[in-house]
């Protein structure tokens, strides 16, 4: 039967505004097309029925790249760890095609490691495996806990040996298909300013309204209110990523959607115990994308995406629009904070103080950051209301002996219970129900640290046993 991926009614948007803002590519040609991903919970978004999707389906579309019109790899620049490059660009992927989901949104299939492209520089424009199966995971564990994320939706073996680094002995290569909502970057519209380019930048801005803003078209300040909403999304994830204790570790503006959607996972980590330094990318030597300084720093790259929006329309207040990012990203960490904690609005006060607590012993204790979630998830009792003597303080014990972890102290305890205790006093016999179903809904199953990660890869790359891979993503 047809493959129905290259019967899906592609919409070259991004293509449309011409040649300017991409170079046409070709995919390089690989040994092997291995399957090792495909991402069956996308196929009903596509219009889809995962029955009718053969494995050889996903290698043909996305392994050997037949039947599509041009690839072509996305041009941007971008300040990478503070400082401006403007030799970036898709070095090892590109944008395969657009699609429009189910929901009435657009969609990108962008690659990455599909081989290279004039913005290769001095790499090779392919992907690790162990990249790839990174990848999947942290964006499956990501958009598990609600965090607004791309997805991958296939990963194929190319039987190809990479040299990487220092390591002694080469490793393997993939190709991976990602499903985002777009490809455009603040790094974009940089290379435009950069570029001194009034017309180009218009041009651009014009398109995010109307593919990803669509509900500010036409109006006389889209441009503006556009730009407010970004701020919204930007802090709304990060503050995402907080309370799920998700490092990015690569905040460069070329990392960062012009969507306000999370994608591109390199070194990631979850934090292991709440720690605001916590740092994963080992070349972040200064801390710049530790997990605690997400925000401040969401919010610099947002200030400088003013830079080019003010070279196309430069009588804005866009300094203004910023100015309500500390508050949204404080209103949405402490609401999903409490989400987590199990409930779902509660007095504003009182809820402040139960976060800010909860954090507090979890950095005096150094307890696990999932431990504590999960622990709460499965011992929470709606008893617990009738008997503040029921909250068990063993909620924060547990903690890994070789981290610098202290007993809870009694007084951060007592404010801890007693404002949960508090806050359970409030809910009637529905409300009561509602904690547990909050508990659930807002704590994964498991928590993606960075031992899961490497147990997962070590079967792959000693034994080639694709099994925990999958029972993970199964359990993410
Ligand atoms: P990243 O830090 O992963 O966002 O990548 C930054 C830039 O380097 C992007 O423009 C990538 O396309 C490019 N890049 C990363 N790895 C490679 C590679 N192996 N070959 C070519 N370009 C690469
Ligand atoms: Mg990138
Ligand atoms: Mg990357």
């Amino acid at each position: 039967n047809p493959n129905p991926f290259l019967s899906l009614p592609y919409e070259p948007a991004f293509e449309s505004l011409g040649d300017d803002y991409y170079d046409v590519v070709a995919a390089a040609e690989f040994p092997q097309h291995l399957l090792r991903f495909r991402n069956d919970d996308l196929l009903p978004q596509l219009g889809l029925d995962r029955a009718q999707v053969t494995d050889d389906h996903f290698i043909e579309a996305f392994g050997q790249f037949q039947g599509r019109y041009p690839l072509i790899a996305l041009r941007y620049h971008g300040y990478q760890f503070g400082e401006y490059n403007p030799h970036l660009g898709d070095g090892r992927g590109f944008l395969q095609g657009q699609v429009r989901g189910q929901d009435g949104e657009l969609y990108d299939f962008g690659t990455k490691g599909s081989g290279m492209t004039p913005w290769s520089r001095g790499g090779d424009g392919r992907l690790t495996l162990k990249g790839g199966v990174r990848e999947v995971l942290a964006s499956e564990a990501l958009h598990a806990l609600g965090v607004r994320t791309s997805r991958c939706l296939s990963l194929v073996e190319t039987g190809e040996q990479l040299w990487r680094g220092d390591e002694p002995s080469p490793t393997r290569s993939a190709v991976m298909v990602r499903f985002s909502r777009s490809h455009i970057r603040f790094g974009t519209f940089e290379r435009y300013h950069y570029l001194g380019r009034k017309d180009l930048i218009e041009r651009l801005l014009n398109h995010v309204i109307a593919m990803y803003y669509p509900h500010l078209k036409g109006e006389a300040d889209a441009p503006l209110r556009f730009y407010g909403e970004l701020v919204q999304r930007v802090a709304t994830l990060a503050a995402q990523w907080m309370s799920v204790g998700f490092c990015h570790a690569v905040l460069n503006t070329d990392n960062m959607s012009i969507t306000g959607e999370s994608f591109d996972y390199g070194p990631y980590g979850f934090i292991p115990t709440y720690n605001p330094r916590f740092t994963a990318a080992y070349f972040d030597h200064y801390g710049r994308y530790a997990y605690g300084n997400q925000a401040p720093i969401c919010k610099l790259n947002l200030e400088w995406l003013q830079r080019p929006l003010a070279l196309a329309l430069p009588d804005l207040d866009w300094d203004g629009q910023l100015q309500a990012f500390d508050e949204t990203f404080r209103r949405a960490y402490v609401q999903r904070m409490l989400n987590r904690l199990g409930f779902e609005t509660v007095d504003d006060s009182l809820g402040l103080e139960l976060v800010r607590s909860t954090l507090e012993l979890l950095q005096m204790t150094q307890v696990g950051y999932g431990d504590f979630f999960s622990r709460l998830r499965h011992q929470f009792q709606p008893r617990w209301r009738d008997n503040i003597d029921l909250i068990p303080l063993d909620l924060f014990s547990n903690a890994d002996p070789d981290t610098d972890s202290q007993a809870p102290s009694a007084e951060v305890w007592q404010t801890w219970r007693g404002c949960y205790h508090l806050l359970l006093q409030a809910c009637d016999a529905a409300a009561l129900k509602g904690v547990q179903n909050c508990l659930d809904r807002h704590n994964g199953h498991t928590y993606l640290t960075r031992p899961h990660i490497e147990a997962v890869w070590e079967a792959i790359d000693q034994a080639n046993d694709w099994d925990p891979f999958a029972a993970l993503v199964h359990k993410l």
